[in-house]
């Protein structure tokens, strides 16, 4: 075959890329795509933080490409159309792509096959390439996606995963094929100050960190706030600059309970992913619906925006409504609290939640967010729908010294110890509350859990 086009979507890197290699394999020149498509951003899926590290995975792809003679080819427009177009222009005979998840992706898919193959053109679409293990591989017997993780896992555990490849030494690319210009960060507005660097060359030195000296201590570290000992790898995941089947690999050679722990972790994003393939109307709809008649947004709109802007008057809640602002990612024991006490103690409906965090995250993920804001609400998969997490007493176990809230929280910066986390208490032999210009609490928590019980017909 002569030439291929690859697709590249949400698997921005060289190294262990299945359709890369097959078009490779398969043909003497290949055209390395990306299509910067309208439709992601009439979504609302088109961030500045998002943006931002797209800008940086897509300057470092192709100055992957370019050390192996080849580049990456940018277009904008719609998908099908830019697609056909490239393999028009490439006389291509086949274009390749991963396979994903979401409502529109699978419709992405099918257009596509379709205009190609109205084209004379072949579709292919690799598995495993978004995911360890992809939607469908493992199912129970009487449907088409488990609906609890646990029996998942065990499956999922027991599954063989496809073998590690290289990045591909050398690619050649067909000349004449025109390219816009790549997308730059720093000519994007509104990004979060903090924001982590994009890009393959950042996602393989940030594992390769994280395997050497934060991967051992991760079962017992994972939920420590303050000391911050996740990997920090999900923007990478999501833009798929790093590979899930690869990252199961390291992580099980590297062996351990941390490592263990860390591998569950891969294999509730595989989770989330075979839910929301099979059920896309999850993406906006309860997965189980408990019947909620949710405050209306305009009723709670001081309390929504109080959480938004980390001032809510508890203290874990708004350093981590702070730090998302600041980081464009959360530590995932803050994301639980501050989804608790939207839906919980506030009763505001999940999609409020989640669409702001999909407005700041830098690892914003339709199948991961989403099914995670069901999770918290208690209208997805978790099989204790009406757990409510207590932000005060959830901080003095997971922030036991108050440090991760001074250091979001400057108000508070001078309160010492955990009773930064009570900072209307009296304190010591003074007894007067520290704190000038920190708000005192939105809600009283008793007042919320009575609400919300009420609400799910417990009260
Ligand atoms: P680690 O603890 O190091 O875990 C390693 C990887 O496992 C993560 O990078 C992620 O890919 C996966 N993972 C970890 N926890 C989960 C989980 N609960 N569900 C699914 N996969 C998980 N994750 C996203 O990637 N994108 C989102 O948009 C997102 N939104 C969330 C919203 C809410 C309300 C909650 C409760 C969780 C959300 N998560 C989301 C899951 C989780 O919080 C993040 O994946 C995690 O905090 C990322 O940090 P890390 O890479 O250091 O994770």
């Amino acid at each position: 075959m002569a030439v291929s086009v690859v697709l590249f979507t949400a698997d921005l890197r060289l190294h262990d890329h299945p359709p890369l290699r097959a078009a490779l394999n398969g043909s003497r020149q290949v055209v390395p795509l990306f299509v910067r498509d309208p439709g992601v951003a009439a979504a609302g899926f088109a961030v500045p933080n998002r943006l931002a590290f797209l800008a940086d995975c897509l300057r470092d792809l192709d100055a992957g490409l370019r050390t192996r003679g080849g580049r990456l080819v940018v277009r904008s427009g719609d998908v099908v159309e830019a697609v056909c177009a490239v393999a028009a222009e490439a006389g291509a005979d086949e274009v390749r792509m991963a396979a994903d998840v979401s409502g529109y992706a699978q419709l992405r898919e099918r257009r596509l096959r379709r205009a190609l193959e109205a084209d004379g053109r072949r579709l292919h679409v690799h598995d495993a390439v978004t995911a360890a293990v992809a939607p469908g591989v493992v199912t129970p017997a009487a449907s088409d996606h488990f609906a609890v993780f646990t029996p998942y896992f065990r499956h999922w555990s027991g599954q063989r995963l496809r073998g590690v490849l290289d990045a591909p030494p050398s690619v050649p690319v067909p000349p004449g094929i025109g390219s816009e210009e790549l997308p730059s960060r720093s000519a994007l507005p509104g990004i979060s100050p903090g924001l982590a660097e994009g890009g393959e060359a950042a996602g393989r030195k940030r594992l390769a960190a994280w395997l050497r000296s934060g991967v051992a201590a991760y079962a017992e570290r994972h939920d420590d706030l303050a000391g911050d000992a996740t990997s920090r790898l999900s923007p990478h995941l999501h833009f798929g600059t790093l590979s899930a089947v690869e990252l199961v690999h390291r992580a099980r050679r590297a062996g351990g309970p941390g490592a263990e722990a860390f591998v569950r972790q891969i294999a509730w994003r595989d989770f989330h992913r075979q839910v929301l393939a099979a059920r896309p109307d999850a993406a906006r709809a309860d997965y189980r619906t408990r019947h909620d008649r949710w405050r209306s947004e305009r009723a709670a709109r001081d309390d929504i925006e109080a959480w938004r802007e980390g001032r809510t008057g508890y203290p874990v809640i708004d350093a981590a409504m702070r730090q998302l602002r600041h980081e464009g990612w959360m530590h995932n024991r803050a994301r639980l609290l501050t989804a608790s006490f939207l839906t919980k103690t506030l009763y505001v409906d999940w999609r409020v939640g989640a669409r702001h965090f999909l407005e700041l995250l830098v690892d914003g993920d339709l199948a991961n967010n989403q099914l995670n804001w069901q999770w918290v609400a208690g209208t997805g998969t978790d099989t204790r729908p009406n757990r409510v997490l207590n932000p005060v007493a959830q901080a003095r176990r997971h922030d036991a010294d108050g440090a991760y809230v001074r250091r979001w929280v400057p108000e508070l910066a001078d309160v010492a110890g955990a009773a930064v986390h009570e900072p209307w208490k009296p304190r010591g032999a003074r007894g007067t509350p520290p704190v000038g210009t920190y708000p005192d609490p939105i809600v009283d928590l008793a007042d919320g859990l009575a609400r919300f019980a009420r609400a799910r017909g417990r009260g």
